[in-house]
């Protein structure tokens, strides 16, 4: 399993789902499309946990969010829906999507 990552995760009076404080910043709507990754982006490397290829240059990824983990303060302000600091896993957007850019 590759490492997660921390993201900041809510939802918006409009129903859509945002996601901060990852690589490029603001999400607004749907799943977050990082890419393509440079050649010096630290997950390359790093496995997928959908394929089990390697992260290479050029790929892109999205964060598929797992939720608020073993975090007591993010496993309340998800109960009471607020925004709260999810785990997250990077995978290949094809994984996550079947779309094949
Ligand atoms: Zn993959």
């Amino acid at each position: 399993m590759n490492k997660t990552k921390i993201v900041l995760i809510g939802r918006k009076e409009d129903g859509n789902y945002f996601i901060k404080n990852y690589l490029e910043g603001d999400m607004n709507s749907g799943l977050p499309r990082y890419g393509p990754k440079p050649p010096n982006h630290p997950s390359i490397g790093e496995k997928c946990p959908a394929c089990q290829k390697p992260f290479k240059e050029g790929n892109y990824t999205t964060l598929v969010v797992l939720g608020p983990g073993d975090d007591r303060e993010a496993q309340e302000k998800f109960k009471t829906g607020r925004p709260y600091n999810a785990v997250a896993v990077e995978v290949h957007w094809a994984c996550a999507t079947g779309e094949s850019i």
